[in-house]
């Protein structure tokens, strides 16, 4: 049993989620030809197709005879569904063996949450409005030469991809999906990856970081990543889009109209410049940040409770914090970069950084304000980012060891380690730490 000291809370290192695995995913914008574009529309169609058939088989025979039917059963009926409907044979046995898989997890989720861990609900069959997309595992795919190639077709998938990564050779498994806009994606997954070394050699570097509204992050070295406010900009546009679809909204049980699928389709293309603007800024931001440092401190903001608050609320899921912590997580599991989560009651914008003095009278329009211990000039943010930093430094000085966390060494020469998890994102080592 550990016991419980000043210093092991439990909640004060991120990455707390044990995947099992370092797992990495490159995604990338696909131009597939009409020849493909017509592949993926079938084979997404195919895939939701066995699975639907996959759970009404496995419901009824519970429901009706109390019989238990499993992955491996459904994955024996494949070859004679595909006898009976020709049409699946015209696509990636893969995807439909993953497409089983899938019910298979989503059944699972469930099961777990009739024992009271998660929420998940019986799965539900996919419609005609569910997420177009499927999924391939090695053999239903290829990259060779830095080309993509799938099953059932001989020509490379044209793509590009922002994010300046390759499309990694040694990905396990692809997902190819369809958004709201009509672009495809694929997403390749690469499981247990190396991390990557950092860019620069030299000592420790601690960073705190500020969370804010106006803009979107603060250091304690003072730089400032900029929030773009993408939906106000878009927001009179996507109004505009949806006041269409409920003016052309379809009857309960009635097709919906041309007009109103083509307003859908406008809105879906808004919604998608939106979320992509967001995306790309927020992936700056965390990249540079998990490259650059070393250990990198947050604060563990209550994003759902402080998004109750109405006026606060749009501006918030729009700078979306949510998604900011989600990819600093995982990229800093890439660099091999400790990530530091402070508690969400620290009131680091209240405390000088210089001498500790706490400002109760700080309001949140207060963009500088003046310490009157030590006489200090303060800009809000930098000064929270300052505070957060030397916080994130005591409570990881309290876990244990202090030592920088490459796994590969910077100059690229030596083989690493590879074993980010041993002193990296591990709050069970973490406590084990604190209690030796
Ligand atoms: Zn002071």
């Amino acid at each position: 049993m550990v016991s419980r000291g000043a210093c092991d809370r439990p909640r004060g290192v991120g990455g707390g989620r044990d995947t099992g695995g370092v797992r990495r995913a490159v995604k990338v914008r696909l131009y597939p030809d009409p020849a493909q574009e017509a592949l993926f529309a079938q084979t997404a169609g195919a895939a939701r197709w066995v699975f639907n058939t996959g759970l009404a088989v496995r419901r009824d025979a519970w429901q009706d005879d109390q019989i238990s039917v499993s992955t491996n059963d459904l994955m024996a009926m494949l070859p004679l569904w595909k006898e009976e409907f020709g049409w699946l044979r015209e696509v990636s046995d893969v995807a439909l063996q993953q497409s089983l898989r899938n019910l298979d997890v989503a059944y699972g989720n469930f099961f777990r949450a009739c024992r009271g861990e998660g929420r998940a609900r019986f799965p539900r069959f996919k419609t005609r409005n569910s997420r177009v997309a499927f999924r391939l595992t090695r053999n239903g795919f290829r990259v060779k030469d830095g080309q993509f190639y799938v099953a059932k077709n001989d020509q490379p998938v044209t793509f590009r991809d922002k994010g300046g990564y390759e499309i990694p050779a040694d990905a396990t498994s692809v997902t190819i999906s369809k958004d709201a806009a009509g672009r495809w994606h694929a997403s390749f997954l690469v499981d247990d990856v190396v991390p990557l070394p950092h860019q620069q050699a030299g000592e420790m570097r601690v960073v705190g970081v500020d969370l804010g509204i106006k803009t979107l992050a603060v250091t304690s070295d003072g730089d400032e990543f900029e929030n773009p406010k993408h939906f106000d900009k878009h927001a009179r546009r996507l109004a505009k889009y949806q006041r269409m679809m409920s003016r052309r909204k379809p009857a309960p049980g009635q097709r919906a109209s041309n007009n109103y699928r083509k307003a859908q389709h406008k809105a879906g293309r808004v919604h998608a410049r939106i979320a992509d603007a967001r995306r790309d800024t927020i992936h700056q931001t965390t990249t540079a940040l998990a490259r650059r440092y070393d250990i990198v401190c947050i604060e563990d903001l209550n994003v759902a409770g402080m998004v109750k608050n109405k006026k606060l609320a749009r501006a918030i899921s729009d700078a979306g914090f949510g998604e900011f912590r989600r990819q600093l997580e995982y990229k800093t599991t890439w660099y091999g970069t400790k990530l530091i989560v402070l508690d969400r009651w620290h009131p680091s914008s209240r405390l000088c950084h210089v001498c500790g003095w706490k400002n109760s009278e700080l309001r949140l329009s207060d963009r500088q304000w003046t310490c009157r211990d030590c006489g200090t000039l303060h800009d809000r943010d930098l000064n929270a980012a300052k505070v957060i930093a030397s916080a994130g430094l005591a409570d990881y000085a309290c876990g244990g060891d202090i030592r920088p966390q490459h796994p590969v060494p910077l100059d690229g020469t030596g083989n690493g380690s590879g074993n980010s998890r041993e002193t990296g994102n591990n709050p069970t080592r973490a406590l084990a730490r604190a209690a030796a």
